[in-house]
């Protein structure tokens, strides 16, 4: 049951006492989400070392945008202890919950709810996942780097935020849509303007001022299909980039594959995927969680989807 994909009906109609504690995810659409396989492995493995975690199970409900408030209402009264939330749902349900941390209002969206006696409070782990996959993956710190940053939607948002309260050295960010660019812009020059230079620039036209070398982060969904072109040519950057691609389940495509050919540092976000879940989980559970099992889990669940074809 536990690797279902569920529906606002099951929800409803489900009878959720089967075991004591129940986390979810909620997206639309969520068959292909790696996070219960990932977050059933380390109830499973925290549950040898502490009986309570194998009574906890993680289930994911296909939810679409009108029905989220509901879902979220039923949780609660299920008796839900945790949730996650993914594409549409995490700037919505900001006006959902009933508390939500600092670092999450910031942002405008969460992706994590956890309960309390009187609702739910909301975080976003996107900022600590990505910080700590680009600590691990390619040996870099934010504090004092520059940043290229593509892309300027909704994931884009947690990820400058996350640079800029890192201590980064500067920040470029480049998008296609100009309005979209501007808007994000606006809102991180309001709270970083003047402590970090912010720079916008055209995706479609680089500018000769673009530095040549630091931390390229992707950020658009150019890279999820196999076909896409690379959001950027490598050529006008030194071998020294290191490049972070926020995509997954797709390690060869076009960025990454111009990026070993350059001998430049790299990795895809399937680490970010991981640390995001990682700290949700020690949110939810306050134990320590084990990261090297929700990665191979992933990995393994990744594999089988793919194999499947
Ligand atoms: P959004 O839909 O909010 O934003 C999409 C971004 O991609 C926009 O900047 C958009 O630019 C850009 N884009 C889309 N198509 C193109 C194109 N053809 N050419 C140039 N730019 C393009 O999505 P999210 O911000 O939620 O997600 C972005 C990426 O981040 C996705 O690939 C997602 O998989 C990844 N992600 C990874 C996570 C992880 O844990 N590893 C977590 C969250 C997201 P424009 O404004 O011009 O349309």
């Amino acid at each position: 049951m536990h690797d279902a994909c569920l529906t606002l009906n099951d929800l409803r109609s489900g009878d959720w006492g089967g075991y004591p504690v129940y986390l979810a995810v909620l997206g639309n659409p969520i068959r292909h989400s790696l996070s219960p396989q990932m977050h059933n492995a380390a109830l499973r493995a925290m549950g040898k070392g502490d009986p309570r975690f194998r009574e906890w199970r993680y289930q994911r409900f296909e939810i679409s945008e009108e029905d989220l408030e509901e879902a979220l209402e039923t949780l609660l009264r299920k008796g839900f202890l945790g949730v996650n939330l993914t594409i549409p749902h995490k700037v919505r349900a900001v006006s959902l919950v009933d508390h939500i941390d600092a670092t999450a209002e910031q942002l405008g969206a969460v992706n994590t709810l956890q309960r309390a006696p009187d609702g739910w409070i909301g975080f976003n782990t996107d900022g600590y996942g990505i910080e700590k996959a680009i600590r691990q993956e390619l040996g870099v710190d934010l504090a004092g780097t520059t940043v290229i940053q593509l892309g300027a939607g909704g994931a884009a948002r947690a990820v400058a935020v996350k640079c800029l309260q890192a201590g980064c050295r500067e920040l470029w960010i480049g998008n296609r849509d100009p309005s979209r660019l501007n808007e994000l812009l606006r809102l991180l020059e309001m709270e970083w303007g003047g402590r970090c230079p912010i720079h916008g620039f055209d995706l479609t036209q680089p500018p000769p001022t673009l530095p040549s070398t630091g931390l390229l982060i992707n950020v658009t969904s150019l890279g999820l299909k196999p076909e896409d072109p690379s959001p950027i040519a490598l050529e006008r950057f030194s071998d020294a980039l290191c490049v972070y691609d926020s995509t997954y389940g797709n390690p060869h495509n076009r960025l990454l594959a111009d990026a070993r050919d350059r001998g430049m540092r790299c990795a895809d976000g399937l680490s970010m995927l991981v640390w995001q879940g990682v700290r949700a989980l020690e949110i939810w559970s306050g134990a320590e969680v084990p990261a090297d099992v929700m990665r191979r889990a992933a990995e393994e669940a990744l594999h089988t989807r793919l194999s499947r074809g």
